[in-house]
């Protein structure tokens, strides 16, 4: 603690792994032995710079760039960046921390890292975006690589920045290194499927989770919180499974949309004009924007939350819970509370934790780096059925990992355990690196 000071999110993970990890210790006592815990919570690099750039005012800006690069215990670092004002280093190292069980649970042979910056994207011109991408990279162009480190989109960071990023890498190494960046456009390297794979990915968990009560998402009323990248996949996909979307949100508040999210209309507005839910609401009739409270005030059987971390504390789960929901998703990257985690599980309803549900997108992204290095692309349905598949193995990894160690139904465990489980196999395997 004392090491990582300040670092609350990064703690609330560690604790989060560590605690349920308590099971693994007891069965077999030789993951904790020769540091092992100590150096898996310790990245084995953290990299912090300055992000100078000039706005269209002609006024100096500075921001600072993280990249923490956790583990590669597994193959390269792989992870988004992030652009948002709240970043800092401790979001950074829980969101790197986290993503070393999420892509060892994708069975892929990737490493974790995370990245990004507290610059914020909002109301910028594409001008002031393209020249903090390039200061940015000018930087982490030096870190990066297709063998080394393969940074992707999260949060602000979508197809316009990846490709002012990869446009930048490629003038400064004079290499055409494809495999470098994930999420790129279609015209030179992206895959197909990308840009839905997160958003989908934690559909189908739910679908296999709900699968498993002899269930399924057809006719169920969801709540989908957030209206980026996740959030709109996530609706796309439910609506072809027979579920029923009636919630988006941003962070001025949420939509009901009783009849069911318009997806046209969503993409339209967040994809083409880059607005807010606001502006959805005001061409949607029937539909209402609710600037206090919470979105999952909202009566639903599925909940999926799609924007951000603790997004839904103890107070919402108790009101899922209440309503009747049955089963939550998690698009977001540790959305839920340690305390809205324990109400789900108190419970007993189907909760599919982060790094299980949302793996969809990193393992996309890993194809991508393999259609990459192969000078080779898939079409839509290869894609898919791959993530699909992926998905289906990282759903029953879970399961069966939670029942060797006697608590089955509990994806937390089995999440947990099936990714520490595989890297620390290796790390054993690496000795004292
Ligand atoms: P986007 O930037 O596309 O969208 C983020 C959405 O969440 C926006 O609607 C945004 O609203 C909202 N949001 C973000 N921060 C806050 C906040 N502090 N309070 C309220 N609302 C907020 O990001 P993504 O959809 O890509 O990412 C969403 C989540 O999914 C994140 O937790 C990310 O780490 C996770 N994730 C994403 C993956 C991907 O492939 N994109 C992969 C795996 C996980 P506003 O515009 O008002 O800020």
């Amino acid at each position: 603690v004392a090491r990582n000071r300040g670092d609350l999110e990064f703690h609330q993970a560690v604790r989060e792994v560590l605690d349920s990890l308590v099971p693994v210790i007891e069965k077999q006592p030789q993951y904790a032995e020769n540091g092992l815990l100590e150096r898996l919570v310790e990245p084995e690099r953290q990299i912090v710079f300055r992000v100078p750039w000039i706005d269209d005012a002609g006024n100096v800006q500075v921001n600072r760039g993280f990249r923490i690069e956790f583990n590669s215990a597994l193959g390269p670092y792989k992870g988004g960046l992030r652009f948002h004002p709240s970043v800092n280093i401790g979001i950074i190292k829980f969101l790197g921390f986290e993503q070393i069980f999420k892509n060892a649970l994708t069975g892929q042979g990737i490493g974790g890292a995370k990245g990004g910056s507290d610059f914020d994207p909002h109301g910028k011109s594409d001008a002031e975006v393209m020249r903090f991408c390039q200061s940015f990279m000018t930087e982490l162009s030096r870190h990066i690589g297709p063998n080394t480190d393969v940074p992707a989109g999260d949060i602000g960071v979508g197809g316009r920045e990846i490709g002012y990023l990869f446009g930048q890498y490629k003038r400064l190494r004079n290499r055409y290194d494809a495999g470098v960046l994930t999420g790129k456009g279609l015209g030179f390297g992206g895959s197909l499927a990308r840009t839905e794979a997160t958003g989908y990915g934690t559909v189908l968990f739910a679908q296999s989770m709900l699968g498993t009560k002899g269930d399924s998402l057809e006719g169920k009323t969801v709540a989908v919180s957030g209206s980026g990248n996740v959030a709109i996949y996530a609706v796309e996909k439910l609506q072809a499974l027979g579920g029923k979307a009636v919630t988006i949100s941003d962070s001025s508040g949420y939509v009901v949309d009783e009849a069911g999210i318009d997806l046209d209309l969503l993409k339209q507005v967040k994809e083409v004009e880059r607005g807010r839910v606001a502006d959805y609401v005001a061409r949607r009739p029937g539909a209402k924007l609710v600037a206090d409270g919470s979105v999952w005030d909202v009566p639903v059987d599925v909940a999926l939350p799609c924007a951000t971390q603790n997004e839904l504390d103890d107070k919402d789960a108790a009101t899922l819970l209440k309503n009747g929901c049955v089963a939550v998703s998690e698009g977001a990257n540790m959305p839920s509370t340690p305390k809205a985690v324990e109400a789900f599980q108190a419970a007993g309803i189907l909760y599919g934790p982060a790094k299980a549900a949302n793996a969809g997108g990193v393992a996309t992204s890993a194809l991508e780096m393999e259609q990459n290095a192969g000078r080779t692309r898939w079409d839509f349905a290869t894609a898919e059925k791959k993530l699909a598949g992926i998905m289906e193995d990282i759903h029953s990894a879970c399961v069966e990992t939670a029942e060797f160690y006697g608590k089955p139904g509990d994806y937390v465990l089995g999440a947990n355990a099936a990714g520490f489980t595989r890297v620390a196999d290796v790390m054993i395997a690496h000795g004292i690196v």
